[in-house]
């Protein structure tokens, strides 16, 4: 079992019509067609939404996409219009909110990975490729890879795991063409976040980017870029191939939630328990280490 642990209930919004709830965003549609997404301060581990929110997280997130669109504008447009929540909205959602261009999602998970971790690991050590991408021998836990590959997956409902698949898979079913393009610009972007992510002493193992179509047919930067919830973010002082990698964000919840202390039992049925404060405390303190280490700013939280 997974999912929810609360069920999310979404705000009522006159002119705003709801759309979707996502692990971690509220989407609603404006009146003139636009998207509204809203980033919440939920925060997931071991597939579970917890019943703990992470205060200013969304804001943290929203403002670490923010800064990132703008540094990758020239390798792919990004969807955002405005980040000005639309009138009448609560006041909560000044900060986590970003008006986008609705798109026509492509519906490929469009991953590049550095270095190996994850299920890019358990798929390399059982056959020595991930995704169909043949990788040299001796690779380890963490190891980096020469050079950053494309390992699209498909994209799975809330709970459930996505699906790595090949390149191959990608172009029998949406045309050769998208998918050289969207290899090409993941890749592409990837390499620029890396790069500036390694100046500022943080490994971007891997990540997850969403494409869409606008209008004229141009493929969209979507959803969110280079933050904590779509990709794998490493202290670069304590990586050592050969063990899992200390992950940045959400480390000090994961190492509560499978130690005792918690009373869990990760491998039961049961939804994970309530967060203490200290747990919360340090966890928000490491998505705010995050987003100042990389933009060398103080972060936008009261
Ligand atoms: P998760 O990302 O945690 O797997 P999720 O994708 O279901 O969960 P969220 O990330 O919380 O949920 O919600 C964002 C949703 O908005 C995604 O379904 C994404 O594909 C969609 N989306 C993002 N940008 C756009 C856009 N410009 N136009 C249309 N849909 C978009
Ligand atoms: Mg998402």
């Amino acid at each position: 079992m997974s999912g929810f642990t609360v069920r999310p209930v979404p705000v009522e919004v006159p002119g705003l019509t709801h759309l979707h709830t996502g692990k971690v965003r509220d989407l609603y549609a404006t009146a003139s067609g636009d998207l509204v997404m809203v980033a919440s301060d939920r925060v997931s581990a071991y597939d579970w939404v917890l019943p703990t929110e992470i205060p200013d997280k969304g804001r943290l997130l929203t403002a670490l996409s923010l800064w990132w669109f703008d540094r990758l504008a020239d390798i792919a447009p990004a969807h955002v219009l405005s980040d000005t929540p639309p009138p009448g909205a609560p006041e909560d959602w000044r900060g986590r909110t970003l008006v986008c261009r609705r798109l026509d999602m492509v519906p490929v998970e469009c991953v590049a990975r550095g270095y190996l971790a994850g299920s890019g690991l358990a798929e390399y050590q059982a056959d020595g490729t991930v995704c169909g991408v043949a990788l040299p021998d001796g690779l380890q836990d963490g190891s980096r890879l020469e050079e950053p590959i494309f390992t699209p997956a498909t994209k799975a409902e809330v709970g459930e795991h996505d699906e790595n698949v090949s390149f191959e898979r990608v172009a029998a079913v949406h045309g050769a063409a998208l998918a050289e393009e969207l290899r090409t610009a993941t890749l592409a972007l990837y390499r620029r976040g890396r790069e500036l992510a390694e100046e500022r002493g943080i490994l971007l193992a891997d990540t997850k980017f969403e494409f869409g179509r606008d209008a004229d047919g141009t493929l969209v930067l979507a959803d969110e870029v280079f933050t904590p919830d779509s990709s794998r973010f490493w202290p670069a002082d304590g990586w050592e191939p050969g063990r899992p990698q200390p992950s940045f964000d959400k480390q000090v919840l994961r190492d509560w939630l499978t130690s005792p202390a918690s009373g869990w039992d990760r491998a039961s049925e049961e939804p994970p328990p309530p967060l203490p404060q200290d747990v919360v405390d340090r966890t928000r303190d490491r998505y705010l280490e995050v987003y100042e280490r990389l933009t060398g700013s103080p972060a936008p939280v009261g």
